[in-house]
């Protein structure tokens, strides 16, 4: 057998050389999942938030113990001396396959092949040495170890999957949803010649504006990497009137982050033209800011200005963290205004729903074996402990009929401050406005017309 592992180095030096054989090897690292999803701006907001580890799994020493067994074992396997061996063998393979489909309409090339492959490649292919086939067998090991979860017990006992040949209204809904899902994710990405393939395949439509939009947003934040913010400014000038009403400062975040683009150039005059024809619009909310950043400009040669960290003394950095600051204002405004949340959903989806799945399959293991099914349709039987990224709005469970409250059982506000579910307080008023009853906390009396709504 081929040793058939390759780490990321080398799969990303192909993608960059495409057939190019001639590669030099990189220092071996250790095996780890990719996490280049997280380099992408539109998810980085995702990537920079600092995330709770979920409870049950790293917090319990036992499995801290095979994480380190799972790392160790990948160190193990990633030092192998003969592992490099397997995968420049593989490689030579995969590079003579890669040179023949680029020929395959060339009959002389094609016609030699099978010389070709017998005397140039097939006497650099090696078995695979036992020690590596060890290691290998050793890592699959400690991660069967330490990854037990049986995900089927979790689906099968949460969700009915919809099978494609369903074609009740409700799973066609369901499908469709999910593909708008997947094909505004691969915009998010700016993945658009997959989402336009996606979107011809799976039939799937979206606004025509969605993707021009999106071609827009990533023209601007690719303009911006550019150190160009032009484009941006002229966006947040367009939707003045919209930024305002929100109370964003994106305009002013774009104007600050040119003036310190500017100073840090030792442009003073340039500067200060640009403050005097740009700031005056926002003195009335940045007045202090305006100034600490207009007095700048006279320690912009001293290099000791006392407004460091506001002035345009940034060289280091070349403005790359107010540079991504003002990107994800962008991204999160942008989004807004087309009525979309600044995150992918699907993302939000995929990582609140693995924090969540060790619960999710321990409670399809208990209903299986005692045998019961869970009923209710909108609400899970166990709670959830999500980290606070995941959580959008708070929940009212009413304290009498304990049941959630909803938009058609909303909860009331009784005049002594107590707050309980409106089906609760129809019962308790016999379902009319002249009975009068106690609270259910108090001994204070009311009748149910003077209930007010209460928002969360
Ligand atoms: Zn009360």
């Amino acid at each position: 057998m081929l040793g058939l592992l390759s780490p990321p180095t080398t799969q990303t030096h192909r993608a960059e050389n495409g057939t190019n054989s001639t590669r030099e090897s990189k220092p071996r690292e250790p095996l780890r999942p990719s996490t280049s999803i997280y380099t992408n701006p539109l998810l980085s907001l995702t990537a920079t938030q600092p995330r709770e580890p979920p409870r049950n799994t790293i917090s319990n020493p036992g499995h801290l113990r095979r994480m380190d067994l799972i790392t160790k074992e990948s160190g193990q396997l990633g030092k192998n001396a003969s592992l490099q061996a397997c995968e420049d063998s593989v490689d030579a393979l995969l590079d003579f396959l890669e040179q023949a489909k680029a020929n395959v309409t060339d009959k002389q090339y094609m016609a030699q092949v099978h010389t070709m492959y017998t005397s140039q490649v097939a006497p650099q292919i090696i078995q695979t040495p036992n020690d590596v086939h060890k290691a290998i067998s050793r890592y699959g090991k400690a991660l069967d170890r330490t990854f037990k979860l049986n995900v089927n017990s979790a689906a099968s006992s949460i969700v009915q999957i919809a099978s494609d040949n369903d074609d009740s209204k409700e799973a066609v809904e369901s499908r469709e949803e999910l593909n708008r899902a997947v094909a505004v994710h691969l915009l998010r990405l700016g993945e658009f010649d997959t989402a336009n393939i996606f979107l011809g395949e799976s039939a799937t439509k979206l606004p025509p504006l969605l993707v021009e939009q999106f071609e827009l947003l990533y023209d601007i934040l690719r303009s911006m990497g550019e150190r160009n913010l032009q484009p941006a400014i002229d966006w947040a000038s367009t939707h003045q009137r919209f930024l305002d009403c929100r109370g964003s400062d994106l305009e002013f975040q774009l104007r600050e982050l040119q003036f310190k683009m500017l100073l840090s150039q030792r442009d003073t005059s340039a500067a200060l033209a640009y403050a005097r024809t740009h700031f005056q619009r926002y003195q009335r909310h940045y007045l202090k800011e305006i100034s600490q950043l207009v007095t700048s400009i006279l320690y912009s040669y001293t290099g000791n200005s006392p407004y460091e960290k506001t002035g345009g003394e940034v060289s280091g950095d070349d403005h790359a963290v107010a540079l991504k600051t003002v990107q994800q204002t962008l991204i999160k405004e942008f989004c807004t205004l087309l009525g979309l949340s600044s995150e992918s959903p699907l993302v939000q989806a995929v990582s609140s729903g693995t924090v969540a799945l060790p619960i999710l399959a321990k409670m399809g293991g208990i209903m299986k074996t005692k045998r019961t099914e869970w009923t209710s349709s909108n609400e899970l039987p166990v709670e959830i402990d999500l980290p606070p990224e995941f959580q959008f709005h708070s929940v009212f469970v009413c304290p009498v009929s304990k049941e959630q409250t909803t938009d058609s059982n909303p909860p009331l506000m009784l005049p002594c401050g107590h707050i309980l579910a409106h089906d609760t307080l129809k019962a308790m008023s016999k379902d009319s406005d002249r009975y009068r009853f106690k609270c259910h906390y108090c001994p204070e009396e009311t009748t149910f017309p003077h209930t007010r709504r209460v928002y969360f």
